[in-house]
């Protein structure tokens, strides 16, 4: 056999499982398949760096959430806008420098409950084309104090992205319970800042846009780890809370600035105390405790309505995944057909009402009611219809402890 030698590595054909011979040259197995792993990453690499994305329309978007989200229509509308924004913001070619297009990072507030987080994950389940993760502010500290430093929320995100890091750096991450890092008191000085201006100020640089040394595991940063360079300057930012207590600051600020302005005359109502949220603007949350410059690189802020019972009711029933439609899904799975009594439906939302737990209360509520159900049906073969009366309902709310989980 004549010998042939691999124009790459030198090795023989005797060698090696295979030789490929061109025209003048020949290429071994091994070789093969290392070109392979090459090619595959640089197509990795350059797909995720390709800005092509598939732009849908703030409308489609809206309709989208719609779906499965009831109400709160202005943040859906603002959400839409900001995604598609952010997809025009990165598909910008580099050499059109002529109107340089600012991230718009948004602050939700709302009450708990109210759908804020379960906005965000809905949109990064079906229409988010980049990483998405959610990330809890109250675990963040200054670095030196225990708990975690803010780098970790590139951490998630990365890991969000399957460790791609020009995936992670066009990215959307949801800042749950921002309102948790506002500083506490007026004096910043004797507040001991284990979560508050020192984070907001860690935070600050990563919402500004920075290159940060993210350590891939998590943890705390220590010499001997490796770690991976982040641009944070296409991220886009979504920071939720609850903000308790706002509600005083906004009534003050409209109030006393509209009795600057009226005159006895004046017609113009003054404004009520009822979702005193729709009125939110910065100065509030700088009067929250959230430092300017901070607020400077938030410059969306939306609210999320308080869920009344219309409300209420239309989530536990309408959306395609209803808690109602989830139950008997469930059932019928074992052959029995679920009903919920139309009583029955107003007495759960009574009950949610009271909780003041937003929606969130609708599910603890359905639990106890049919936990028994889902407990002994499966082995009762026999039956094919089931029917959630009022009775059946507050007999075993009465049994429950519920009470123990109402807001004050
Ligand atoms: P938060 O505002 O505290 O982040 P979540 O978004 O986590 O509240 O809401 C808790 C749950 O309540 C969600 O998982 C969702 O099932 C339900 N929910 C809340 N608001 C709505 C809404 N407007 N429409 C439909 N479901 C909602």
């Amino acid at each position: 056999m004549e010998k042939l030698y691999c124009s790459f590595c030198r090795r023989s054909n005797d060698s090696v499982v295979m030789m490929i011979s061109g025209h003048s040259a020949h290429i071994c197995d091994k070789c093969i398949e290392q070109a392979i792993l090459l090619v595959d990453k640089d197509k990795k690499s350059s797909s995720s760096q390709a800005t092509s994305f598939k732009s849908i329309p703030p409308k489609e978007i809206k309709a989208h959430l719609d779906q499965y989200v009831i109400g709160q229509d202005a943040t859906k509308k603002i959400l839409s806008v900001a995604v598609y924004n952010h997809y025009k913001r990165l598909t910008q070619p580099v050499e059109d420098s002529s109107v340089l297009i600012e991230k718009s990072n948004i602050v939700l507030v709302g009450e708990t409950g109210t759908g804020k987080t379960y906005l965000a994950r809905t949109l990064a389940r079906d229409i988010l084309q980049v990483p998405f993760c959610i990330v809890d502010a109250t675990v963040l500290t200054e670095a030196g104090y225990v708990g975690e430093d803010v780098e970790s929320i590139l951490t998630r995100l990365l890991q969000a992205a399957d460790y791609d890091v020009a995936a992670a750096e066009k990215g959307i991450v949801y800042v749950d319970e921002i309102d948790k890092i506002a500083r506490k008191g007026d004096n910043p000085s004797i507040t001991r800042d284990v979560s508050g201006e020192g984070v907001q100020q860690a935070l600050l640089k990563l919402l500004e846009g920075t290159i940060v040394n993210v350590p891939p595991q998590g943890g705390r940063k220590h010499p001997d780890q490796k770690m991976i360079q982040m641009n944070t300057e296409n991220i886009l930012f979504i920071c939720g809370g609850a903000f308790g207590g706002i509600e005083e600051i906004i009534g003050k600020r409209l109030n006393t600035k509209q009795l600057g302005f009226m005159t006895s005359s004046s017609k113009e109502p003054r404004v009520g105390k009822s979702n005193l949220l729709q009125y939110i603007a910065a100065p509030d949350l700088k009067a929250y405790g959230f430092i300017p410059e901070l607020l400077g690189r938030l410059p969306i802020v939306s609210h999320l309505d308080p869920l009344d019972s219309v409300t209420l009711k239309r989530i536990l029933t309408e959306p395609k995944n209803a808690l109602t439609k989830q139950y008997e899904k469930l059932f019928e799975m074992d052959g029995v057909k679920l009903k919920f009594a139309e009583e029955t439906i107003d007495y759960i939302v009574q009950k949610a009402s009271e909780l003041k737990l937003g929606a969130r209360g609708l599910r603890a509520i359905c639990e106890i009611i049919i936990m028994d159900s889902m407990f002994e049906i499966p082995s009762q073969k026999k039956m094919k219809r089931l029917v959630f009366d009022k009775a059946y309902a507050v007999e075993k709310l009465s049994k429950s402890k519920l009470d123990m989980l109402k807001v004050a």
